[in-house]
This record gives C-alpha cells, structure tokens and sequence, in this order.
C-alpha cells in the first residue's frame, strides 16, 4: 500500500502538468496529488492562436480544474506560486481574487514531499523598447481575448462608412495593418488564422473586400527564414502558402523598437502598424531563478536526465525547464510534445517515490515524432520522423493538418481518457456546426 503521508505537489497544469496530474491522480488518488494553477480553467496552449483570431471560442474550449480534479483524482489548488521555502518544503501562493477584486483564498502555503515546476513559459521581449507597452502577446487566454477584442475594435473603426453607418463606401479607408514580430509556430499559425477569421467577416457587415476595406498582415522575423528552427523545406512551403494568401512576409529584419503606431527595424525603417503582436521568443518566468536553483539565461530551472534539479525533492519539467536532449548536442525545445512525453515518463519515475511501489531508474529519452505546423482549417506543413528508419517524411495540405490535430487529441486523451475524450469531441464538432466560423461577440 502506498504511503499516505507522501504529497506529490505539480505547479502548472498546462500541457505537461495537467497530464501528469491526471495520469498520477488515477493511480494514487487526491490524498497524494496536488495540481496547483493560477487559473480555475486548463486550455491546450497551443489553441490560442484560434482564441486571439476568433475561430475558437474560449468558452466553449477550456476545461474546469475542479471538473478535473473529481473525473482523474487529484486534490485542485488554485493560486499562484510566488516562492518556495525549501527547507520546510513549503510553496507559497498568492492570494485569489474575482476579477471585482474579491478576495475568494487567502494567501497560503502547500506541503510537499516531492515538488514538480511545470509553470511553462511567457514572451520574451529581449528588452526591446516600447515592445511591453505595445505589443500584444498570445502567453494566456486573457491576452488571446485581449487581442481579439482589439482586433474587433479596430476592424469596426478601420471598416468603411458602408458598413458602419449603413452610408456610402468609403473608398479611402486605409485599412487594418497587422505586424506579427517572429516567425516561429506562434507567429506563422497566427498569421494564417487571421486569415481564416477575415474570410468569416464578411457574416458580421465587416466583409474585407467591399469599398476597399482591408486587413494586412505582416509577418517579420530576424533570421533568414520563417520556421527556422525547422527543416528549410517546411519553411519555404510554409511561406509560399501564406504569401499567396496574402500576408507579405520579411526575413531577415531585426525589429529595434516598438511605438503605438509603428516599428522600427535597426536601420531605422519604419513599419506602420495597428496592432502588433510579439511572438519572437519565450523565456520561464523570473521568480525561477529566485528560488536557490540554478536556471539559465532565460530563467529556465536546470535539470538532468531525470528531470531533477539539485534539490533531490524538487523536479521541472516541459518550458520552464532546461533538459538536454540526449544523443543531440543541444537542448530539447518548448514543444508541446516534449512536454507530453515528460509527462509519461514521470509518472513512471514520481509512481517510484511514493513508497510501496517500484523504484525506477531510467533516465529520459525524447523520440522526435517531427513537427506540424497549421496553416489553416484545412492546411498544415509538417515533418515526421519514420520511427524505424529516422528518416523524415515532408506533408502537407489536409493530411498534416489532421495530424496536427491529433497532437490535441493525445493531450485530452492523456487528461480525460477515451470514453470522455470521444464525447468531448461529439460534442463539440455538433456545436461547431451550430455556430458561427468567427467568434466576433
Ligand atoms: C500560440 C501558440 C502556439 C503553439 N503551437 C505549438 C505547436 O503547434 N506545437 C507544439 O509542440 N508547441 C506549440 N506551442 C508551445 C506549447 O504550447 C508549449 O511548449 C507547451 O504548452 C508547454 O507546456 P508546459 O506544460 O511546459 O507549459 P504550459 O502549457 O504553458 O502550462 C503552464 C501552466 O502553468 C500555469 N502557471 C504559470 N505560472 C504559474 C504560477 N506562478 N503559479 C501557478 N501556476 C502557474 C499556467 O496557468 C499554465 O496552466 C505553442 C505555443 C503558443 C503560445
């Protein structure tokens, strides 16, 4: 029987955390797990480039902790962690408030006998002037709704006086500049939801393509090609496809400084813009690197190849955490799939600490099953990793996008299981045929 003293405590119940608890939930039950999160509900971060354009809607798309933590059993925590004392294996959180300014709990402190960080990451501005103050970044659901609820503003104040006012077209109006700064999955997938969600206005009077009225979107990116950290097929097909849907891509230019109304690049060009969005890199948040373990530059908890960090109590994994990539002379990138994968393996390894059940001492391996990007409801670009050769295979079109997709599944399969999963799916593709394509409201 297992040691009902033994808390296993994750913060974070994002893509890594979320399954873990799930997963670990099932075998020991709510005395033994603990999730805490600073939100009350999980979204699949990956969705939120959908959130921002209005193709998703977040209310429909998030999943109740509490609801949760009753299916899977794990004990929900909600609050944010602001420290650690390690000495009495103590998180502390801070106090939760409803958006009145309620207070609902208390600040607190969480036991643990063993900790896992899994508190992922968020934009990094590289300390580029103005880009904080005025630039949108997509790193939760209230910045994805925050970016959509300004593009629905702009598009109102950008759309000519025919749709506004029911009056003449007004030939003239400039349109809606879009500037998305960096081109990695983030960026590229935003920009072609965009995309998608402008060809679903035409439903709410604010139809791009009558009396001039248009929505432009720029994509810039430092490095020589979009996706740079993928292979330069999958960049150069990426691009072609949204080139010839309309969005003008620049590589090769170094964003300087951000204003409300414009760019700046290093050589002083200027880049007009309406709405800009910051998607040129991530970093883990800055309290990491205040808790007495080491972190890296981009305050990322450093970990071996069990995922430990120096403290023997204390684990992080998936964004927030710095892992070497084993037979690679690199890192493993913030990708939802090494999170996923992370979170397999310790559920096996942290089983192994509560006692009574076996030890283990495998390290980590992460099997690169390639990478998918969407471009569009109905388009993806992708390469994928042939298991037994580990050659990589190139798709596109609807076939990368329905894989893309299932990378979603796997995550609500791993968090609700099969039965839960295929009603959750039924559900929601007959609500989907019931509303409308954009979310505008
Ligand atoms: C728009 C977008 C598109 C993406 N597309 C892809 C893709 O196509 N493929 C891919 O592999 N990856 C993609 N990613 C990256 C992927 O989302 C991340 O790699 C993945 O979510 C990391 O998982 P995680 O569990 O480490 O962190 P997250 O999923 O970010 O979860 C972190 C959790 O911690 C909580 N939290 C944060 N701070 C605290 C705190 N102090 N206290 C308590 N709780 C806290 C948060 O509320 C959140 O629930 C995308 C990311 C974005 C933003």
């Amino acid at each position: 029987m297992p040691d009902q003293s033994h808390r296993v405590v994750i913060v974070g119940g994002g893509a890594g955390g979320l399954e873990l608890a799930a997963k670990l939930g099932r075998k020991f039950g709510p005395g033994h797990v603990f999730l805490i999160d600073k939100a009350e509900s999980h979204i699949w971060k990956p969705s939120l480039h959908e959130v921002a354009a209005g193709t998703l809607d977040i209310h429909r798309e998030d999943l109740s902790y509490f609801m949760l933590a009753r299916e899977s059993g794990f004990t929900f925590i909600q609050g944010e962690m602001q420290g650690l004392d390690r000495a009495s294996r103590e998180v502390s959180l801070l106090p939760v408030s409803s958006p009145a300014g309620l207070e609902i709990f208390p600040a607190r402190h969480v036991a643990y006998d063993t900790l896992v960080v899994a508190i992922g990451s968020k934009t990094n501005f590289f300390g580029t002037p103005g880009a904080r103050e005025h630039a949108i970044t997509l790193d939760s659901t209230e910045q994805a709704e925050r970016f959509r609820q300004r593009l629905l503003s702009l598009m109102v104040r950008h759309a000519p006086a025919v749709q506004r006012d029911g009056g003449p077209g007004d030939a003239e109006s400039p349109g809606l500049e879009i500037a998305i700064v960096g081109a990695g999955a983030t960026g590229v997938e935003l920009a072609a939801e965009l995309l998608e969600a402008r060809a679903g206005l035409v439903y709410y009077g604010l139809h791009e393509q009558s009396s001039g009225y248009g929505m432009r979107i720029t994509l810039i990116e430092g490095a020589d090609r979009i996706l740079s950290a993928l292979p330069p097929k999958l960049s150069s097909t990426a691009q072609s496809l949204l080139e010839s849907r309309g969005v003008k891509v620049l590589t090769g230019v170094r964003i300087a400084s951000v204003s409300e109304d414009h760019l700046s690049d290093k050589e002083g060009k200027r880049y007009p813009t309406d709405l800009c969005v910051w998607a040129a890199g991530i970093e883990a948040p800055s309290m990491l690197s205040e808790l007495g373990l080491e972190t890296n530059r981009a305050n990322q908890l450093v970990v071996d190849s069990r995922l430990r960090t120096a403290d023997p109590c204390i684990y992080a994994f998936g964004d927030c955490a710095q892992a070497r990539w084993a037979g690679q002379d690199t890192h493993l990138p913030a990708r939802a799939q090494v999170a996923h994968q992370q979170a397999s393996f310790l559920c096996t390894a942290l089983g192994a600490r509560i006692p009574g059940t076996a030890e283990t001492n495998q390290d980590f391996e992460f099997r690169d099953y390639g990478s998918l990007v969407s471009i569009g409801h109905n388009r993806g670009v992708g390469s994928l990793m042939g298991v037994m050769s580990g050659k990589s295979w190139f798709v596109e079109g609807l076939v990368a996008r329905l894989m893309y997709m299932s990378l979603h599944l796997a995550h609500h399969l791993a968090v609700l299981g099969f039965g839960r999963t295929a009603a959750l799916a039924l559900g929601r593709l007959l609500l989907k045929r019931g509303a409308p394509r954009v979310k505008l409201h």
